[in-house]
């Protein structure tokens, strides 16, 4: 007897979670701080790189975070370093070398002891 070919249908991928089109996407408290501490940083900075790493291209172009988002890290000046797109990106790629040079805070459970 020949076994009869499964016949898959192929249903598009429609999730049910799929994320509403909201409507207007309101402006929230937190990204108004952020705009106003953005500012703030890129001008005590006077729009230079804080970081100033052996990568450093000179000019800010993003501010970094030095507590993560996630991690409670707030909109606040202290909290903020402007940096270039490369000491960014190396900040990011070396936590733990960024932690000794206080660009990041780490939480204890995030450092890898080995
Ligand atoms: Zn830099
Ligand atoms: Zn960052």
């Amino acid at each position: 007897m020949k076994p009869k070919a499964k016949l898959i249908r192929k249903t598009p991928l429609r999730s049910k979670t799929a994320p509403k089109r909201s409507p207007l996407r309101r402006k929230t408290k937190s990204d108004a701080e952020w705009q106003k501490a953005r500012k703030v940083v890129l001008k005590r900075s006077d729009g230079r790189c804080e970081a100033r790493l052996p990568v450093c291209q000179g000019w800010a172009h993003h501010v970094h975070h030095i507590l993560r988002r996630s991690q409670g890290g707030k909109h606040e000046e202290s909290n903020l370093l402007s940096v270039c797109t490369r000491c960014h990106d190396y900040i990011h790629a070396n936590p733990k070398e960024s932690a000794e040079r206080n660009f990041l805070k780490i939480r204890k459970y995030d450092i890898d002891d080995n």
